[in-house]
């Protein structure tokens, strides 16, 4: 509710929620609901949606899914468990490495910075092509504790790879305001992307990934700024898992 809240302050017509998701066998388990507090989470949704109709306050219920090989038929599942309004795919881990976990950055060690790119954008190009999600949460946030995605070629062909995929897809890629307030203090993702993307006529949805109320509607202007410079006039909406493209004057 003091997400919700915090939106009408800020001026907004819509809010999604996306709470992230239960994983099988206790995966990353300290950053998510369990299995049986989805009804919870549904029903605390739909309380928020009720108390916030009157007050012209569109509240879609959504969920960040995790992206992960070993655990795309449990996804699945939960897919097909509630009439979501959309499903982010994220990447938090390459293989068993949870690159954007702070205690988890000694790992860099082991990898050499360009593969490290490359694994990352492999693993969400895989997740494009799972056929699962909307949309694809912080496209670059691998560069979360300040590892810059390098100017090489061969990360270069596995970005391109990846948007691609998106592009096939037919996904939209989060722009989001949480980098802003990570070491990195950056938007994801970078503009080049937006500007690969942008040429691709891949779709765009704004989050602020609010982990607390006070992170709603954070650097909306700037994320929508960003889009405008490349000439992306639009952002994606969703209303049980179908998108609407919405003119970006409209929005702010
Ligand atoms: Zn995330």
């Amino acid at each position: 509710m003091e997400y919700a809240e915090a939106a009408l302050r800020c001026g907004l017509h819509e809010i999604g929620i996306s709470d992230h998701c239960p994983m099988p066998h206790g995966f990353d388990a300290e950053w998510r609901m369990e299995a049986d507090e989805l009804d919870g989470y549904l029903e605390e949704v739909q309380r928020v949606q009720a108390a916030m109709q009157p007050q012209g306050l569109i509240v879609r219920c959504g969920l960040e899914a995790d992206f992960h090989p070993s655990a795309t038929d449990y996804i699945q599942s939960l897919l097909t468990y509630h009439n979501w309004d959309y499903v982010i795919g994220s990447v938090h881990f390459i293989d068993d490495w949870g690159f954007d976990n702070p205690d988890e950055q000694t790992a860099w060690e082991r990898w050499g910075i360009n593969e490290a790119w490359c694994a990352y954008f492999d693993a969400v190009a895989a997740s494009a092509n799972a056929g699962l999600f909307d949309i694809i949460g912080h496209p670059d946030l691998l560069k979360k504790y300040g590892h810059k995605q390098p100017n090489h070629a061969m990360v270069h062909v596995a970005e391109n790879r990846m948007l691609a995929a998106v592009k096939l897809a037919n996904i939209a890629l989060e722009i989001s305001a949480a980098g802003l307030r990570k070491p990195i203090a950056e938007i994801y993702p970078r503009s080049s992307m937006v500007v690969k993307a942008a040429k691709l006529g891949i779709p765009f949805a704004y989050g602020s990934d609010a982990h607390a109320p006070q992170d709603v509607g954070h650097a909306m202007q700037e994320c929508l700024q960003c889009l405008q410079q490349h000439n992306i006039t639009h952002v994606a909406q969703f209303s049980g898992r179908k998108r609407c493209m919405q003119e970006i004057t409209h929005v702010r």
